[in-house]
């Protein structure tokens, strides 16, 4: 059963990777980048990378997981149904698979990391961070100072009267497209690049990934689009031979949010736009996005979780802490079965459709 790969805790998700990894016949390169804070045990913090197959091939498939730390579970999950398997890899080619990029948002069960930042909008120029006024206008009734009906109600009024006036696409954008100017706020890409950003730009040039030939990446997620569906999107530039390999390997199922076909809106700072610089046209970059419940219930939780951060301790119940902690997690790793067999059954398919895609270029 593939459910067993899901794990309770990013300590034990950890260690099952390793354990996996120390196993691995084709294990040519390992390396743990460790963070400077511990985790929600007291364990230590991590982002591993495993490397099978010739250091020096010229394809490479990388896997990513908890890039939004919470959703690590299911991302963990597929990179240990992986190595649980036989894996042949294609001639010339090598797999990456980079555990927990965002190691402390994992442990702690948050989606962000521990600056509050979110990764997947931190990758832009902090000389001239994008703008999003839109955001300002709503972020206070997306994280309001209290959590009782009262307050949420007059919170909703305003974000609903925003979305009355602008249209559900431009609600999205000024929610989730990326801010950078409201750090205890949804989706804020910092103000700096963040520690994962770092490792990642610093694990690049040490493995050469420039120089490959051509490079497929899966970064997996949870929460945004139809229930235990793994969505396929694609955020490079309509047209380009990103979009191309993309709809050539894993179907014209592939969603792209620039055209508006996928559940998720155009973004800022996204981690994709890391390996299109560093692979211009030689890379292909797919979000797989597992559906867990709809965007608003997605807002919901973010705004409880972002709610009871601002907090100090005793300031919310035990209760109602508990409470909205359980939503999180039930959001971003649904406890159901049949939603985890999904993810790691969906999650195995993509990696062997990349594999047979970067075999047969
Ligand atoms: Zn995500």
């Amino acid at each position: 059963m593939s459910i067993r790969y899901f794990q309770p805790s990013y300590q034990e998700a950890r260690s099952q990777f390793l354990a996996a990894a120390a196993v691995q016949p084709n294990k040519t390169w390992q390396d743990a980048r460790i963070h400077p804070l511990q985790g929600s045990q007291g364990e230590p913090l991590a982002l591993d990378s495993l490397w099978l197959g010739p250091r020096d091939a010229e394809r490479l498939l990388v896997v990513q997981s908890a890039t939004h730390g919470i959703e690590g579970f299911a991302g963990s999950a597929v990179q240990q149904a992986l190595l649980n398997r036989d894996l042949e890899l294609p001639e010339n080619t090598a797999l990456l698979l980079l555990h927990a990029m965002n190691p402390w948002g994992f442990s702690f069960r948050r989606r962000v990391d521990e600056a509050g930042i979110d990764l997947n909008r931190n990758f832009v120029d902090f000389y001239k961070p994008p703008e999003n006024p839109g955001y300002a206008d709503l972020a206070q009734a997306l994280v309001p100072k209290s959590w009782n009906q009262e307050a949420l109600h007059a919170a909703d009024l305003k974000l609903e009267a925003y979305r009355q006036t602008h249209g559900e696409t431009a609600y999205e954008l000024a929610v989730s497209g990326g801010q950078y100017t409201h750090p205890e706020g949804l989706f804020y890409g910092g103000h700096a690049p963040s520690w994962s950003r770092q490792q990642l730009e610093a694990l690049a040039e040490e493995l050469l990934l420039a120089k490959r030939e051509a490079v497929a990446i899966i970064d997996v997620h949870t929460g945004l689009g139809d229930y235990a569906v793994g969505e396929v999107i694609c955020d490079h530039p309509p047209a380009s031979q990103g979009v191309r390999w993309a709809k050539h390997w894993y179907g014209e199922a592939v969603t792209e949010p620039f055209l508006g076909t996928s559940s998720s809106v155009p973004k800022q700072g996204l981690i994709d736009f890391f390996w299109h610089a560093l692979l211009p046209e030689r890379c292909c970059f797919v979000t797989l996005e597992f559906g867990t419940g709809s965007t608003d219930q997605l807002f919901h939780v973010l705004r409880a979780d972002h709610y009871l951060a601002q907090k100090k301790p005793g300031e919310v119940s035990p209760a109602l802490i508990n409470q909205l902690n359980q939503e999180l997690q039930e959001h971003f790793c649904p406890s159901a079965a049949a939603w985890r067999e999904a993810v790691v059954k969906q999650g195995l398919l993509r990696i062997d459709q990349a594999l047979g895609g970067l075999a047969a270029l």
